[in-house]
């Protein structure tokens, strides 16, 4: 199984750190994370064909992790994507999903009627949602999905994905939670979101944004001197970071606070890296 971490940022725009997103792949199966902004442009970086993907799991429906769903859905037709798409989610999905689809109807027929193209399965959308906790399995992959804490987002999840003898699990947007420590016990890798707070702290001073907005951000996420102590205790073999906010920061330093806690290096996401599990 590997991991390629096709985007590392968060809602701020970077251009060296995309929206958030990963692939999950083996030989047989590929299957998205998230469909952040630019994760059209870094699958074909890496030669993977829209048309390809076996399913779409959305952590969430904040927008900077499903900002790029229809641009997602319309480049695999235009990949010649035969087959429908399916994609899991927490509960909204279907509604968020139907909506978006909605707005794009008029655009999508007279296109469908004008360019002729042989398939319009990329357009045949199906919509599972999640219940607390569960599995699925796609392929060789056997998933776990569950909740995290990430409220006031209502629903929002971490993912388990295992091959192999493999575990890798995914934290999605989250606080500081005990589900997440309970479903990531001894996993291979995992791959967690972090609010780098000791870079915050400079910004908070030099930008105009309240000290109110600051600390509600943090306060669902997850910061950079409690991620390693949630790597410790979830006794996970290899610690990555994503989700970095701010997007720009001291790598050095990151490590250092984490590795105190942690016991190990982490290793710091970077777009298009891959992980072999
Ligand atoms: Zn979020």
């Amino acid at each position: 199984m590997k991991l390629t971490l096709l985007g590392t940022g968060c809602p701020k725009v970077d251009h060296r750190r995309f929206g958030p997103s990963n692939l999950i792949s083996t030989k047989k199966t590929k299957i998205l994370v998230d469909c952040g902004s630019g994760i059209t442009q870094r699958l074909e970086e890496i030669k993977i064909s829209t048309a390809t993907i076996d399913a779409l799991f959305l952590t969430h429906l904040h927008s900077d992790h499903v900002v790029d769903l229809y641009q997602l859905i319309i480049s695999s037709w235009h990949s010649y994507r035969v087959k429908p798409w399916i994609i899991y989610g927490p509960v909204g999905t279907k509604k968020f999903v139907k909506k978006i689809m909605h707005a794009w109807q008029d655009e999508r027929n007279q296109r469908i009627k004008y360019e002729l193209r042989s398939s319009i399965q990329a357009f045949n959308v199906k919509v599972k949602e999640f219940k607390n906790f569960g599995n699925i399995k796609i392929k060789d992959i056997k998933i776990q999905y569950f909740e995290v804490d990430h409220k006031p987002v209502k629903y929002a999840f971490g993912f388990n994905f295992f091959n192999k003898n493999k575990k890798l699990t995914i934290s999605g947007d989250t606080r500081p939670c005990d589900n997440l420590m309970k479903y990531a016990q001894k996993a291979d890798v995992l791959l967690h979101e972090v609010y780098i707070d000791e870079e915050m702290k400079k910004i908070e001073f030099s930008e105009m944004r309240s000290i109110k907005t600051i600390h509600n951000v943090k306060d669902y996420h997850t910061p950079s001197y409690i991620v390693g102590k949630i790597a410790k205790i979830s006794r996970c073999k290899k610690l990555v970071l994503t989700h970095f906010v701010p997007t720009s920061f001291n790598e050095k330093n990151l490590k250092k606070i984490v590795k105190k806690d942690y016991g190990k290096n982490p290793i710091i996401g970077k777009d298009l890296l891959t992980i072999k599990l």
